[in-house]
């Protein structure tokens, strides 16, 4: 059952790219965005699909490194990457890119982008104190919304953001409800499989289908727990993976771990939980999406002591043995911030914590698993 239900996912990601050319064919828009600050709300109530775009493979990064320095981090040459050689499909179909100033690397590499696609960059501030940093992200939000209805011709109006929202904050809810089947212990899941699923779904041009299969799987996944099917034992360890996003692609370090004998349960990153949170449907929609996409918890925002709170509610609620943080090869933000998460783990929880900084290439992958491995024993 379980195998059908991917062998499905797998179909409607295939038929995916067809629906996107029937889309466009229709003289409707496509919106490519780089970062979970980007609210997506908008160009959804401007009848576009929204399609994420971060680079998770290695092999474009070779071409990004002619224009961008080598010691960048790979999600910022793998994106670039896809769209200098363009390779990427969901690149070519997006007719915009939407960007945030998030880190600096990020912000430099969309000038050279703008070369290739027309690029708005959102001013993203870097503290989340609504006194100072509120009115100018809602400014940036509502000059995204011109933007937006003067590429699409549409007007974006408060009704439809209002369904937007609806619509999302549904897609949220039923990626928490997916990703909350592994609290049980053991998981019905394993952490690549959960990786397969989010990653995929992502890219769906009908949103709907993506909500509709994922709760499909968690239904499956709850009868899996009952009936107490698992691929592991309650003695598994298992394993929150903090830090960097990730994807099918830049997931070695969730392989490793497992193909070392643990289960990852969790993951706090911008491609798992920070993506659960809801955005509120009593306010104004405007004012409701600045806060909330303002208070995502992200590495690039000083301080940053929402990712503390959510790790210390994700260590408990998913039972977690040990604390993975990944960063990749470059990123300041999420390596200097591990001496807190670190502190956290180890003096909080009394929990194991290894910090690993690596890339999106394989030739670390037996140091990294020794690493694993000496870590894993400690669990
Ligand atoms: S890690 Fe932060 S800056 Fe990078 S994509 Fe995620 S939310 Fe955006
Ligand atoms: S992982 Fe770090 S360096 Fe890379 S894009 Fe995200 S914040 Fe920037």
């Amino acid at each position: 059952m379980k195998q059908q239900l991917f062998k499905k996912l797998q179909q409607i990601a295939e038929q995916n790219l067809l629906d996107i050319e029937v889309h466009k064919k229709k003289g409707e828009h496509v919106v490519g965005f780089y970062c979970l600050y980007a609210p997506t709300e908008l160009a959804v109530a401007a009848n576009a699909i929204v399609l994420p775009l971060c680079g998770t493979r290695q092999a474009p990064i070779e071409a990004a490194e002619e224009r961008l320095p080598r010691n960048l981090c790979p999600l910022i040459k793998s994106s670039y990457g896809f769209a200098v050689t363009d390779t990427c499909p969901f690149f070519r179909f997006s007719d915009m890119i939407v960007a945030d100033t998030t880190c600096d690397g990020k912000k430099k590499m969309f000038e050279l982008m703008s070369d290739i696609k027309p690029v708005h960059v959102l001013q993203l501030p870097q503290n989340q104190d609504f006194n100072i940093s509120l009115e100018p992200w809602k400014n940036e939000i509502e000059k995204l919304r011109t933007v937006l209805e003067t590429l699409t011709d549409k007007k974006i109006t408060q009704e439809k953001i209002s369904l937007a929202i609806a619509l999302l904050n549904n897609e949220r809810k039923t990626k928490k409800r997916l990703m909350d089947v592994t609290k049980a212990k053991p998981s019905p899941l394993t952490g690549m499989e959960l990786v397969e699923i989010l990653f995929k779904t992502g890219f769906f041009a009908d949103k709907q289908k993506g909500i509709d299969l994922m709760n499909e799987i968690a239904d499956l996944c709850l009868q899996l727990i009952e009936k107490k099917e698992s691929p592991y034992t309650t003695e598994t360890p298992r394993i929150l993976l903090t830090g960097v996003p990730i994807g099918l692609g830049s997931d070695k370090v969730v392989k490793i771990i497992e193909q070392s004998g643990a289960n990852v349960v969790a993951f706090e990153n911008c491609s798992g939980y920070k993506q659960t949170f809801q955005v509120n449907e009593e306010k104004d929609p405007m004012l409701a999406l600045s806060e909330q996409y303002l208070s995502i918890p992200c590495s690039v925002m000083s301080p940053n002591q929402g990712r503390i709170d959510l790790l210390k509610e994700m260590i408990s609620e998913f039972s977690i043995d040990g604390v993975v943080d990944l960063t990749w090869q470059a990123c300041h933000t999420y390596n200097i911030e591990s001496y807190h998460i670190q502190k956290l783990v180890q003096e909080s929880f009394g929990l194991p914590f290894l910090h690993l900084e690596t890339d999106y290439s394989e030739s670390d992958t037996e140091q990294l698993r020794v690493r694993i491995e000496a870590f894993l024993e400690m669990t």
